[in-house]
């Protein structure tokens, strides 16, 4: 089977061709988070969808070579300007993590230092990767087997200062006045087709604010930053123009490059990475490799909104894998619900759009169970096996995934089984199609998601303290503190038994 994909280069669904069809392997490079703080959902949303195009792909027979970056320098502030204004994400965090610590804010399990940048990135990098692998992201499972397939720009340091040098040396970058190096954008004609930027725009300053000091200096607006020169800078390192940083984008063009080549087949990332991040990525690695490609599919995932507007980091109107966990929903409705709605849209999170994926997900586990433990007496059709294909081409149709759902349903539900699928009736018979189920579940990921991930995310020693508090307050005979505290776990999405072996508690789906 073919998969038809989207290419934002070159803004048409195209017939998806690998640079090595024999071998059937695909370069894939995922832009991965900054680590200043707890990835949102908005984040995973573009993670996820990057990591159903993954599993597609594996599903019709291709291996998936995937890496995916965690930034823990040089992202600033103002990098939608393209010219390292702004301070570094890496810094903000330590500030505050650093005041948090002060006031006594900070939970007393983070015990990680905040004058240190690179352990308060490690803080958060483990927290993504806890994360990625509860909502199911398959790169988790390689990256346990190879660290590289995850790098950290502060250990690629070397190959970005190879990369600055050689852009210097054929003439596609310069040092400007104030010591920094600059990208010279004329000198690639093909800047701004990505984007669809003219020069003319860029030079008219559309691509957001700018520091009139720094345009001045450059030989044209919209010439972007390769290395900064920077004493005061927390994170530095010597270069040949001085002790500084890297500019973001060169970090994932040298990672892209060492990790899997100078063209990678796909390369993916959230919609407002377009310009100017990859727009610059693909300047540098085309003009420092001598190729004309740097990728060649361009996969972007439209923004998640909340009350119709993006959900980020800066509007504070998001929410994170742990808020959402606490609150008692389960890292497969999650996952469900950041996935089905087309990458291409943009997709509004509600709560209720959460319950009704955790629906969804809970027939088809039912199902599932019914199907291990009874004896094909009656059934004689074979609806899930009939639906597999049908699901995979729509996947394979630009990951029609809606399509894809509705066939599943559809095919759900030419069973009944309103019995208590508890109670078997005998050895399965139903082996062909629950590996059928188990083939669409391949690329939904949401059926075999282990439950224990959402006992894992929850913070159980608060849980437990809670009990104990309770317990106590019980002793005491001060029953209205033990009933406000039995609410507080409520809230948390905890139900507790009060039993003759004492309290047991369970995570309640709201
Ligand atoms: P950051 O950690 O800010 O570098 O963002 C990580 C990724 O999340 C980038 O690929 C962004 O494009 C993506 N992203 C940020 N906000 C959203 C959102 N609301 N919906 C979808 N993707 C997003
Ligand atoms: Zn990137």
């Amino acid at each position: 089977m073919q998969l038809q994909l989207y290419n934002s280069l070159t803004r048409k669904t195209e017939v998806f061709v690998p640079i090595d069809p024999e071998q059937r392997v695909v370069t894939f490079y995922s832009c991965g988070p900054t680590v200043y703080d707890f990835a949102h959902i908005g984040n995973f949303r573009a993670f996820l969808n990057a990591d159903v195009l993954r599993r597609t792909l594996e599903s019709i027979g291709y291996s998936v070579n995937q890496v995916m970056n965690i930034t823990d320098v040089g992202h600033m502030t103002d990098d939608d300007v393209a010219d390292g204004g702004g301070e570094d994400k890496m810094e903000v965090a330590s500030t505050r993590l650093a005041e948090a610590k002060k006031s006594g804010t900070l939970p007393k399990e983070t015990d990680v230092d905040p004058t240190d940048p690179l352990a308060v990135a490690e803080y958060y990098a483990s927290a993504f990767i806890d994360d990625s692998k509860a909502l199911g992201m398959k790169i988790v499972s390689d990256v346990e087997e190879n660290q590289d397939l995850m790098p950290r720009p502060t250990q690629y340091i070397s190959h970005m200062i190879e990369m600055v040098r050689l852009l210097i040396e054929k003439e596609h970058a310069y040092v400007a006045q104030d010591g920094a190096v600059y990208f010279d954008v004329q000198s690639f004609p093909a800047y701004g087709r990505l984007s669809g930027n003219t020069m003319e725009k860029l030079r008219s300053g559309e691509g957001g604010r700018v520091d009139m000091e720094t345009q001045k200096i450059k030989r044209n607006p919209a010439d972007f930053m390769l290395w900064k020169p920077d004493p005061n800078h927390l994170m530095r390192w010597e270069s040949p123009w001085g002790e500084g940083y890297p500019g973001w984008h060169i970090e994932c063009s040298s990672m892209a490059t060492v990790l899997l080549g100078d063209v990678v087949d796909i390369h993916s990332g959230g919609e407002d990475n377009i310009f100017p991040h990859h727009e610059c990525e693909i300047a540098q690695s085309c003009c420092a490799t001598g190729r004309d490609s740097f990728a060649n599919y361009w996969f972007h995932t439209r923004f998640l909104l909340v009350d119709g507007g993006k959900m980020s980091k800066s509007k504070g109107n998001f929410y994170t894998l742990r808020d959402l966990v606490s609150k008692g929903a389960t890292p497969a409705a999650i996952r469900l619900e950041l996935i089905r709605t087309h990458y291409r849209s943009n997709a509004n999170f509600t709560f209720q759009g959460l319950k009704d994926s955790q629906r969804q997900i809970d027939r088809w586990r039912r199902l599932a169970t019914w199907l291990c433990t009874h004896t094909d007496v009656k059934v004689n059709e074979t609806p899930l096996q009939d639906a597999l294909e049908r699901f995979i081409t729509s996947m394979c149709d630009d990951l029609n995934i809606a399509g894809a759902i509705g066939i599943l349903s559809e095919a759900v539900g030419l069973y009944s089984i309103d019995c208590n699928p508890d109670e078997g009736d005998g050895p399965s018979t139903f082996g062909d199609e629950l590996k059928a189920l188990h083939d669409m579940d391949a690329i939904l990921g949401v059926i075999e998601l282990e439950d224990e991930v959402c006992i894992k995310n929850l913070d159980v020693s608060k849980i437990e303290s809670l009990i104990e508090a309770r317990l106590d307050a019980r002793t005491n005979k001060e029953w209205a503190r033990a009933d406000e505290l039995r609410d507080e776990l409520c809230a948390l999405g905890i139900e507790i038994k009060d039993g003759p072996e004492g309290t047991s508690w369970s995570r309640v789906v709201q």
